[in-house]
């Protein structure tokens, strides 16, 4: 045991890391692992407790070590990150959170799956935004069939797709050939959606239905609990983010404390929408825990509860 220990103790993190291309699975393993070592208790013995725990447990150990997957962020993007994306990433990482990466256009879409194929416990979705309908989404399918070519696909979504007649964009008729396109998709490849539809919902259920079989998130939801009961009749889950903790709309905060826990994808949404109390900075993946803290206080159940049961949603869902 000791010497695989001072073997481990000089391992470069970094090496790890990128060896996560080749073997991911295990390699994540051993990743996780070897943090929680190097950033264990400055003692021997705590380190020592901590191998030995992993040694017999690994799977339970792998298991537990993501505690929340934050279903909606944009950290992979270089227009809203920049510099700060590993920085981020790595908070995000030391706190159990995994993450999926939703691309807005063609561009971040790209920047998703690489982001997603260099880094553990990241995920990626592809799609065009209402916002940017106007400008194509040809990529998307090619990404697409591309990532099914790889041992270990990266893509588990489409999105975010929908509609958004609050900003207007791009045309509303090229955002409905938009949404449709890319929903034909997800049913082409098996793969859940991941929606923005704001102001819209009346031209999106009639489309949505077109596509029977089509599973998905109505993420960032602060529209009327009628449409929230549609989405859940249609067996669609809810994004709950930042909003919820921040909303003075008494309607918005009785529809977010009633929904069901297991049609509730936590989210951040992140650059945008930064929880409470930490309104005014810049939201990152890791502030996903404070719109759990947020749901466990409104609920009057504990965090456990609420990370547990959302966990598995967003992996049922993602079929991650
Ligand atoms: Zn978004």
């Amino acid at each position: 045991m000791l010497s695989v220990m001072s073997a481990l103790s000089n391992v470069n993190l970094k090496t790890l890391h990128s060896a996560g291309d080749v073997r991911r699975g295990s390699a994540r393993k051993f990743f996780t692992f070897s943090r929680k070592i190097f950033r264990g208790g400055p003692s021997g013995r705590t380190r020592g407790e901590g191998f030995e725990i992993q040694i017999k447990y690994s799977q339970i150990w792998y298991d537990c070590s993501m505690r929340l997957i934050d279903s909606h962020c944009h950290l992979h993007d270089t227009e809203f990150f920049g510099d700060l994306r590993e920085e981020v990433y790595e908070r995000a990482a030391a706190a159990g959170v995994g993450m999926i990466c939703v691309g807005t256009d063609e561009r971040s879409s790209t920047q998703a799956v690489q982001f997603a194929k260099g880094h553990a416990d990241v995920w990626a979705a592809v799609g065009v935004h209402p916002h940017d309908a106007r400008l194509g989404w040809s990529e998307i399918g090619r990404l697409l069939q591309e990532d099914r070519k790889q041992d270990k696909p990266n893509i588990v979504a489409v999105g975010e797709i929908g509609l958004d007649y609050f900003y207007d964009n791009s045309p509303r008729d090229i955002q409905r050939q938009s949404l449709e396109s890319q929903l034909q998709l997800a049913m082409e490849y098996h793969v859940p959606v991941s929606f923005h539809v704001r102001d819209a919902f009346d031209d999106f259920w009639p489309i949505f239905r077109n596509f029977p079989g089509v599973r998905g998130v109505l993420h960032s939801f602060t529209d009327s609990k009628e449409n929230a009961e549609k989405g859940l009749s249609h067996n669609l889950y809810i994004g709950m983010n930042g909003i919820s903790t921040f909303t003075k709309d008494a309607k918005q905060q009785e529809l977010y404390r009633t929904l069901p826990l297991e049609k509730i994808l936590l989210e951040t949404d992140a650059p945008f929408l930064t929880p409470a109390p930490l309104r005014g900075r810049m939201n990152e993946v890791g502030y996903v825990e404070l719109v759990a803290k947020h749901v466990a206080s409104e609920r009057h159940i504990s965090l456990d509860e609420v990370t547990h049961t959302t966990l598995q949603n967003t992996r049922t869902l993602f079929n991650i």
